[in-house]
């Protein structure tokens, strides 16, 4: 049977970028994305592992752990800049995962209006910063949903999340078909 992996980007005790207007941080989404997507996945009778559920968030030693034996494993996190317009989607990972990082990108892109950053949502493992590598070097996705400082990308999070996460979750369940 297909298993997917599900987790959130950072932990419980450090919290990634943050909103600078509405404090929102990067590890707060990346716990709702995984929620949904796994209350999506189960709906689907899907098996599945993640990090944790409610606003649990391990850190990545933990995440990666769970990679080994996946279907496909993601990890969902948000960009950030200091350039308040930079936006859009992207997804890192080895080669072997470039169409399924192209496809979840495409979904998000569609459902939120937004750019697709890289190679139609794909980015090399090397384009990465150094500590989300482990991750994509154990095989798994890192899935950058969207820019968390600009304030349009994350207002239309806000408001199309249940809908991003389902279009997400028809990606992954197609994937164990
Ligand atoms: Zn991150």
């Amino acid at each position: 049977m297909s298993i997917i992996t599900i987790t959130a980007g950072h932990s419980n005790k450090d919290c990634g970028a943050i909103n600078p207007k509405s404090k929102i941080t990067e590890a707060s989404v990346a716990c709702e994305m995984r929620n949904m997507v796994a209350y999506y996945l189960k709906q689907a009778g899907i098996s599945y592992r993640t990090d944790g559920m409610g606003s649990d968030n391990k850190p990545l030693k933990d995440a990666i752990k769970l990679i080994s034996g996946s279907k496909a494993a993601v990890e969902f996190h948000c960009n950030a800049s200091t350039n308040i317009t930079a936006c859009g989607v992207e997804a890192l990972a080895q080669s072997k995962d470039r169409e399924l990082c192209q496809r979840l990108c495409q979904v998000i892109a569609n459902t939120m209006g937004i750019p697709l950053r890289g190679d139609r949502g794909f980015k090399p493992e090397t384009a990465g910063q150094h500590s989300r590598l482990g991750y994509v070097r154990a095989g798994g996705i890192i899935l950058e949903l969207f820019f968390i400082s600009n304030d349009q990308e994350l207002a239309t999070w806000n408001t199309k999340k249940w809908l991003i996460a389902k279009a997400v979750s028809k990606v992954l369940i197609e994937e164990c078909k």
